[in-house]
């Protein structure tokens, strides 16, 4: 077992890895910026190390700091959270080439799930199901009409080395395609420096589902369900639940059983999260992210385990502490997640939390690195808390997080609490009837009355 880890992170996550860290009673560093002297990751750390100014790509994303606060310190592991460096391959190598474990999967791994072409060939080579689609880059319009006209309209173009939902353009037509072949293209060079792009089925009314994988780098692999992350807006989550509403039990273990043998296959190591759209009673794979989720309390939720645990057993070479069989879903479990931004025009609201008071009871878990007299940095992503519920059923979960939801107090900022707690009375929510749009129309309809 690793003696001392260094948490390559800020923020909920970075006290989140830290907890898991005193649990198992190894040693934490964390770095930080000048920004971030006060976080409470700071506080609760064995040591620290301050690692740069304010601007995300001369602190948490300044690889030849972080590597010289490994050595300074002896840590001979590095934790990256989610975000910043967490899937950058050359970061991973590097760690590899001075003796430090990237706790996460190999360098290649991350390569090849990073683009999104080879991600989805792999993929479709593992036994995954995919979009319809084009085999690779297309570049030529003509090529483009005639895929498109394969798979019927409407079609989506999207860059192969896109993320965060940009670089995707929808054609529902043949006239459109020029167009939308064009800019998507140009965009994809300008965003990411790299034009190639590739063609799919759009599909119109999907959720968003996702499968908790694990490997063990030895040919082992788990699934830990799934998790509905259909309610978002501009392609950023909002609200997660495990189990997903749509998916009954013989589901859930067929495509979990797909995705378990497809990380063993591939000899993957770690945490993974394996995304699908699905529609119609049918998964769709678009993309894999080789982290840790900001969702993953949910899963833990109705699990038990803790997924920070494993990451650490796994990476360690002591293997996962359980086999398939011994994963039980048990109840129903919803995330928030709390940004410090306008409930209505989502607009950023940093400044000092004057008053900070969590919920509590059977059931409820707070992730947060902020506390009362906190000045919320206006440097990085607003993200300042996630309330997890968990109850035996659904019914109980939703009664539970609407009492929660009423007991938290956050003062001296915006926040998006009243945006949940409008939520939890919607009928449509408590049917677990919505998909990946229903969020956007619901907030359009809001912006409607309030202008009228
Ligand atoms: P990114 O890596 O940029 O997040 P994804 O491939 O995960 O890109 O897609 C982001 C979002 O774009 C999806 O959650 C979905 O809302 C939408 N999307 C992507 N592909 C399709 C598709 N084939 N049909 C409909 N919507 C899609």
């Amino acid at each position: 077992m690793f003696q001392k880890i260094l948490i390559a992170n800020r923020g909920e996550i970075a006290l989140r890895v830290l907890r898991a860290c005193k649990e198992l009673g190894i040693q934490t560093v964390v770095v930080h910026s000048t920004a971030d002297a006060d976080a409470m990751h700071v506080r609760l750390a064995d040591e620290s190390v301050c690692i740069g100014p304010p601007p995300s790509r001369d602190s948490y994303l300044n690889i030849h700091q972080i590597v010289a606060a490994c050595e300074i310190t002896g840590a001979d592991a590095v934790h990256p959270g989610y975000g910043f460096l967490s899937e950058n391959a050359k970061f991973a190598d590097i760690l590899a080439a001075h003796n430090i474990t990237f706790i996460g999967p190999s360098g290649d791994h991350i390569r090849i799930m990073g683009d999104k072409i080879e991600a989805k060939r792999t993929a479709k080579r593992l036994g995954i199901p995919v979009v319809p689609g084009s085999d690779g880059a297309v570049t030529e319009e003509k090529e483009a009409k005639r895929i498109a006209a394969g798979i019927g309209y409407p079609v989506i173009i999207k860059a192969s080395a896109g993320g965060g939902g940009r670089g995707m353009k929808v054609a529902r037509t043949e006239a459109d395609l020029e167009v939308a072949l064009q800019t998507a293209r140009s965009e994809a060079g300008a965003a990411f420096g790299d034009d190639a792009v590739y063609i799919e089925k759009y599909l119109e009314k999907p959720r968003h589902i996702e499968l908790q994988v694990f490997g063990d780098g030895a040919g082992r692999g788990v699934h830990f369900g799934e998790r509905d992350c259909s309610l978002q807006r501009r392609h950023q989550k909002v609200w997660e639940e495990a189990n997903s509403p749509a998916l009954n039990a013989e589901e859930r273990a067929r495509i979990g059983g797909i995705c378990a043998s497809a990380v063993a296959d591939l000899g993957y190591s770690g945490a993974g999260t394996i995304e699908f759209l699905y529609e119609n009673g049918e998964f769709y794979f678009i993309e894999m992210n080789t982290r840790l989720q900001v969702e993953h309390p949910v899963t833990e939720a109705i699990t038990g385990i803790d997924l920070v645990h494993e990451q650490i057993r796994v990476a360690s070479g002591g293997g996962l502490s359980v086999r398939q069989e011994d994963i039980k879903f048990n109840g129903h479990a919803i995330e928030c997640r709390i940004n410090a931004e306008d409930p209505r025009t989502f607009t950023p609201s940093p400044g000092t939390i004057t008053h900070f008071h969590t919920p509590g009871g059977l059931g409820i878990r707070v992730d947060s690195g902020v506390y009362s007299g906190y000045k919320i940095p206006p440097y990085y992503d607003s993200l300042i808390g996630k309330l997890i519920v968990h109850g035996r059923n659904r019914v109980e979960c939703m009664m539970r997080l609407r009492r929660a939801l009423d007991e938290f107090v956050v003062d001296g900022i915006k926040t998006t609490l009243p945006l949940f707690r409008d939520l939890v009375g919607n009928a449509d929510i408590a049917n677990g009837d919505y998909d990946i749009h229903w969020l956007e129309k619901y907030l359009a309809k809001g912006d409607e009355v309030a202008n009228s």
